[in-house]
């Protein structure tokens, strides 16, 4: 699958908490994401030129934030009417909006709130 290279941008960039976030109780750091993430970034988004052991870190952490995101449902407890995950070209617009929902849930959501 090809890597959502505006996205993996805002990931290694303002949306650096994302990362923090995954790394977060593990031995790695944020930091160490980002590096894979701009190594990635300066090269197309090839994977295949990662080493093995960066290959490990974009399988670990990269991987699930630029392709398996889940919705967290109307109600954020992961009640998703949908297939569950958030879809890849809302992934941008929900990190940029800190709203972790795939679009039909964030349509239940906008309709939900009292004008
Ligand atoms: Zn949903």
């Amino acid at each position: 699958m090809e890597i959502d290279l505006d996205l993996l941008t805002y990931l290694v960039g303002k949306g650096s908490r994302y990362i923090e976030g995954a790394v977060q109780g593990t031995t790695y750091l944020p930091r160490t994401v980002s590096g894979v993430g701009t190594y990635l970034l300066d090269n197309d988004g090839n994977v295949d030129l990662l080493t093995s052991k960066q290959q490990v870190t974009y399988e670990k952490f990269l991987k699930p934030l630029l392709f398996a995101v889940p919705c967290q449902g109307t109600s954020g407890e992961g009640n998703c009417p949908g297939s569950g995950v958030i879809e890849r070209d809302f992934l941008l617009k929900s990190y940029r909006d800190d709203i972790l929902c795939c679009r039909s849930c964030r349509a239940a959501k906008a309709a939900a709130i009292p004008a």
